[in-house]
């Protein structure tokens, strides 16, 4: 039996992980949760998965959790998150929170010496090196839940990662990937949260639909597989049926292929090395599809994807403003205060002034951070 400590517990990979431990009650157990601000769907958690211990975003909402469930131990806040991640029942942190807020909790949770079962992308972007320099130092696994990853991973098994010529992410081009520029001019919020293959959180979603989140997985491969960024490529694949591949020195390409559905790889993050079954799952059916389509990124279209890669070969904390001003400008698209192409804009402003301080300290990014929010909340007024 596993237990799990699981930040975002409400959100899209959260529920998603709670369905999985629904499905396996003799393998998996929560034993410590974190919500943001949904206090209703957090005390059905509560009431459905008993937990020891959750936490919620603000002291109001986990004073009134606390009411209404008097023996739970209740938290809250950044240091609520990190009380979660390191709880002495759990061995594994599922973190599926949003932002790179899921930064602290994680490095605590590595110094605990867990397993990491990682869907917060925006930690391995903003501090990639500390992450992956703790994993190693607390021999802690890091377990990759974003589907590319997962494909990658499941692509490597019983390889010698030496002998790896590249890494090809595969990319359903978002809600827009057949419009042109000067089509992308007036698109609203509810166009852009329109995802073809997938059902996914706001932000992840408009991160698809600008091909951001393309850009900050290129960087999360980067940082997990230890890769040079002119050995990681982007594919256009728009059914969404290959996860990715990599391709080894020998010309062979090995690939992971399923239907478009978190739980598989999340499953395979909380059950590594095994296989579980997943009978709900829909099944693969390659007749019925009938044909896989394949096509180049056009960068001039999709310009945060060229910025990841900037920032990615640069290196330093020109990756924390990177995630930092997305995260700021996708929030300020999602409340209807800047368009869409305001937010490349933004990204663009903030990275051209940046100054980069190389191989930062963790006081260094959360400063950059914070700094580089403020930088654009003035933007925007
Ligand atoms: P959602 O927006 O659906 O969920 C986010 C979760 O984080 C919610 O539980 C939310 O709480 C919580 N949260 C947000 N801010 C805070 C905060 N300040 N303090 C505490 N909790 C907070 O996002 P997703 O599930 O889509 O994504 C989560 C992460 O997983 C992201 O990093 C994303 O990139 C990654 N990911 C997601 C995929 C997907 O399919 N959705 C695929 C691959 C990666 P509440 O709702 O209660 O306010
Ligand atoms: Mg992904």
């Amino acid at each position: 039996m596993k237990s799990i400590s699981l930040l975002g517990a409400t959100g899209s990979i959260g529920q998603q992980t709670l369905d999985i431990v629904k499905d396996h009650p003799d393998e998996f157990h929560i034993a410590a949760l974190a919500a943001g601000k949904n206090i209703e769907k957090t005390k059905e958690i509560v009431r459905a998965f008993s937990p020891k211990l959750v936490s919620m975003q603000t002291e109001e909402l986990a004073r009134e959790l606390q009411k209404e469930f008097p023996s739970l131990d209740v938290t809250y806040g950044t240091q609520g998150l990190v009380d979660v991640a390191i709880h002495s029942d759990s061995s594994v942190l599922l973190n599926a929170v949003l932002g790179s807020i899921g930064l602290e909790s994680t490095l605590a949770a590595i110094r605990q010496q867990k397993a990491i079962a990682i869907a917060n992308k925006e930690t391995l972007v903003t501090a990639g090196h500390l992450v992956m320099a703790e994993a190693a130092k607390y021999d802690a696994p890091i377990l990759p839940v974003d589907s590319e990853h997962s494909a990658l991973w499941q692509s490597m098994n019983g390889e010698n990662r030496k002998s790896i010529e590249r890494l090809i992410l595969t990319a359903s081009g978002g809600s827009f990937r057949d419009k042109t520029r000067a089509e992308l001019e007036g698109v609203t919020v509810k166009q852009a949260l329109n995802h073809p293959n997938w059902s996914m959180g706001a932000k992840i979603t408009i991160d698809s639909a600008t091909l951001m989140n393309k850009g900050l997985e290129v960087i999360e491969a980067a940082v997990l597989y230890d890769m040079p960024y002119d050995k990681i490529d982007v594919l256009i694949h728009r059914e969404s049926i290959i996860h990715s591949m990599v391709e080894y020195h020998d010309s062979s390409v090995m690939a992971q292929l399923g239907t478009a559905d978190m739980r598989t790889p999340i499953q395979y993050a909380l059950s590594y090395p095994e296989r579980l079954p997943r009978s709900t799952a829909e099944r693969l059916d390659l007749a019925k599809i009938g044909q896989l389509h394949f096509e180049n990124v056009d960068m001039e279209r999709f310009r945060c994807l060229g910025f990841a890669y900037h920032a990615g070969r640069t290196g330093g904390t020109i990756l924390t403003a990177m995630n930092a001003a997305n995260e700021a400008a996708v929030s300020a698209f999602l409340q209807e205060k800047i368009t869409f192409l305001e937010i490349e804009d933004m990204i663009d402003r903030v990275m051209q002034q940046h100054d980069n301080i190389q191989n930062p300290d963790l006081e260094t990014i959360l400063a950059v951070d914070k700094q580089t929010r403020k930088i654009v909340q003035g933007m925007i007024k």
